[in-house]
């Protein structure tokens, strides 16, 4: 890792149409990554194309948007979390098109994080969209953030459950799109410096209307450069800072 790299902490390199060319490009660039994966099925091809670079870490991950068809994967999940560190995307979906698995989403998630508490030691990239609550209750409750690191990915929340968020010791992963809006801007303005973290959420992000690409972080940089009125440069070497905290701790 050097310290020109950039920090994409929550990127589908396997959604990539070309999965072999992303994982090359990314590999090769440097960027400190956490490719998550949105099956326990999908983590043993990822980790074949990640195992030649040090700078991209395959994460375990069953998608809440894919509990509806793949809830019995639960159980694959289990039985590979002592094999990784890290894990995502997991968590919660509250929005109406995946509303109707609410409730399985919930026992899955619980799931997922007693596995995570019961082996410790984990890093977890967390998706919630338009539940903040229900997530920081089920993290709270599995008290996996007690021993495991936990990364709030994309999180739109009010004032009081980023302060909740935040009194637990979560992470933040930020990208461009997020940054656009105010509950972007509640997020810098509230939680500590040490655990703002980029990321692309490639490539579900567009860009002059194609994908972002892995690693492509220079606009999230710059908005958060503009937000605290810093250079971007120093931004960058403070994201770069603590990933490299987030990785030895
Ligand atoms: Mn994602």
């Amino acid at each position: 890792m050097t310290e020109t790299c950039a920090v994409d902490f929550h990127c589908h390199l396997d959604l990539y149409p070309d999965m072999e060319a992303a994982y090359r490009k990314c590999g090769n660039s440097g960027c400190e990554t956490l490719a998550v994966t949105t099956t326990p099925k999908a983590f043993a091809r990822n980790q074949l194309y990640a195992r030649q670079f040090q700078n991209i870490h395959v994460a375990l991950g069953l998608h809440p948007q894919a509990v509806a068809s793949r809830a019995s994967e639960v159980a694959i999940f289990e039985q590979m979390i002592a094999s990784t560190r890290f894990v995502g995307e997991v968590g919660l979906d509250a929005t109406r098109v995946h509303y109707s698995s609410f409730e399985i989403q919930k026992k899955v998630f619980d799931r997922i994080l007693k596995a995570c508490f019961d082996n410790g030691g984990k890093i977890l990239s967390i998706h919630s969209a338009r539940c903040a609550k229900h997530v920081l209750d089920a993290i709270e409750r599995s008290k996996v953030h007690k021993n495991c690191n936990v990364i709030l990915h994309w999180f739109s929340a009010s004032r009081s459950e980023i302060r909740r968020a935040t009194e637990m010791g979560c992470w933040f992963s930020v990208n461009s799109t997020l940054l656009q809006t105010d509950a972007g801007n509640r997020l810098l303005a509230a939680i500590p410096k040490s655990r703002l973290l980029t990321e692309t959420d490639g490539p579900f992000i567009e860009v002059e209307g194609r994908p972002i690409r892995p690693g492509e972080v220079e606009d999230t940089l710059t908005k958060i450069a503009d937000y605290f009125k810093i250079e971007p440069l120093r931004v960058h070497t403070l994201i770069h800072e603590n990933v490299t905290s987030l990785l030895q701790s």
